[in-house]
């Protein structure tokens, strides 16, 4: 224990301390943001941690409209976040990007990595790579006819996907793939969930759209690449929902309404729907020789045993979810290698499905189909076939 030998050093103790929370907690000079997006500000720093880390989305706001008039006050406030999540990657972006504005090069380099090994969006990822000096390519190719003849895996994105991770698992399987693994599907969309614990908010969510379709609505919707008749589906009506709120500088709402999507925003699919939906949107380009596995974000459900699925198909066509790794499903930390490892394996799975391998025996082999599958059985599974697969996967054609 440090004893204190004198007042003054005392007292020097107390103003450090006191110096240390008014950095951190610095005041926002009440002309440096909208009144309403402050008033926000103000009212998720008083929050519970646990609490006030659901709603760092709008803070993230708040840094970055402060960050060109007022880099210090920007910086106090990303410090906070970092600190209050240091898992959620748009935070640790932020605040790498205000360190170096700061001139904190190394504070700025430690974020920077640090989000790259947590974060799992494209935006957070290729910010921090940028940071880095690293480029990364978000951008996924429309779906199209394979050229050429011979055999081909084409993962196909359905729905809103982490393009990043997808290209990421595409790399992986190529090694053990020996024909051309490729990623396609910019704008396969999903249509209406079939089960989702915010179903009746997203409801109210829509209604209230339609019910203002005014120009603030309907710009909305632009922005998001979307009309009118595409609120049928869950992954648009909450991208147009948060445009809207934005665009309404409605701060409060949208911090409610970040939560919302972190805590209760799991739309499920029967996994037959998901497989008949690839299908439809792969007709067009099928040919002879060319499999398709669909990667998704949306859970899947098994009509016999109502339970979430991780893959589901059978010759030529199946589906891989990720949804079941997400961190805020598992209660994790987030970690990037871990997801792109188990989506990996999961894709392997379904890809021996879909190249009709047949079945694999061997439990610690990614390829293997238990009867009565778990998630920890999954977990304990390595990321490399088998030998036998492994040979069986040379043979594919
Ligand atoms: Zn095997």
């Amino acid at each position: 224990m440090i004893r204190i030998e004198t007042p003054r050093a005392l007292a020097a103790i107390v103003l450090f301390l006191v110096a240390t929370a008014a950095a951190d907690a610095q005041r926002i000079p009440s002309d440096a943001l909208p009144k309403a997006l402050r008033a926000e500000v103000e009212r998720v720093r008083k929050l519970p941690k646990k609490a006030a880390a659901l709603r760092l989305p709008v803070i993230v706001r708040a840094v970055r409209a402060l960050a060109d008039a007022h880099p210090k006050v920007a910086f106090g406030l990303a410090k906070w976040v970092a600190k209050t999540d240091p898992n959620y990657g748009p935070g640790q972006v932020a605040f790498a990007e205000l360190a170096l504005a700061n001139k904190r090069k190394a504070d700025a380099t430690k974020a920077a990595k640090r989000a790259l090994e947590t974060a799992t969006d494209d935006a957070s990822r290729v910010a921090a790579a940028r940071l880095l000096g690293e480029t990364l390519d978000p951008a996924l190719p429309e779906l199209e006819r394979i050229e050429g003849d011979g055999p081909a895996l084409v993962l196909v994105a359905m729905g809103d996907v982490d393009v990043l991770l997808l290209k990421a698992v595409r790399e992986r399987m190529q090694k053990w793939i020996h024909m051309p693994v490729v990623v396609q599907g910019g704008g396969v969309a999903l249509p209406m969930s079939e089960r989702n614990p915010w179903l009746s908010e997203l409801d109210g969510f829509r209604r209230a759209l339609e019910g203002a379709w005014d120009a603030g609505a309907s710009e909305a919707a632009r922005a998001c690449g979307a009309d009118r008749s595409d609120l049928q589906r869950d992954q648009v009506v909450a991208r147009v929902y948060r445009a809207w709120l934005v665009a309404k500088e409605d701060w409060r709402g949208l911090s409610e309404f970040e939560a919302g999507m972190r805590t209760k925003f799991r739309p499920a699919w029967i996994a037959d729907t998901m497989t008949r939906e690839l299908a439809s949107h792969i007709g067009a380009y099928a040919r002879d020789g060319v499999r398709y596995v669909g990667i998704t974000a949306g859970d899947m459900i098994s009509t016999r045993s109502q339970r979430s699925v991780l893959g589901w198909g059978g010759a030529n066509l199946g589906v891989a979810s990720y949804a079941q790794f997400s961190p805020d499903v598992r209660e994790e930390k987030p970690d990037w290698e871990k997801l792109v490892v188990r989506l990996t394996k999961q894709a392997l799975c379904t890809s021996a499905e879909v190249l009709q391998l047949g079945r694999c025996r061997t439990s610690s082999c990614p390829m293997h189909l238990g009867r009565f599958p778990t998630f920890e059985r999954f977990d304990r599974k390595r990321a490399q076939p088998c030998p036998n697969c492994e040979m069986k996967l040379q043979l594919a054609k």
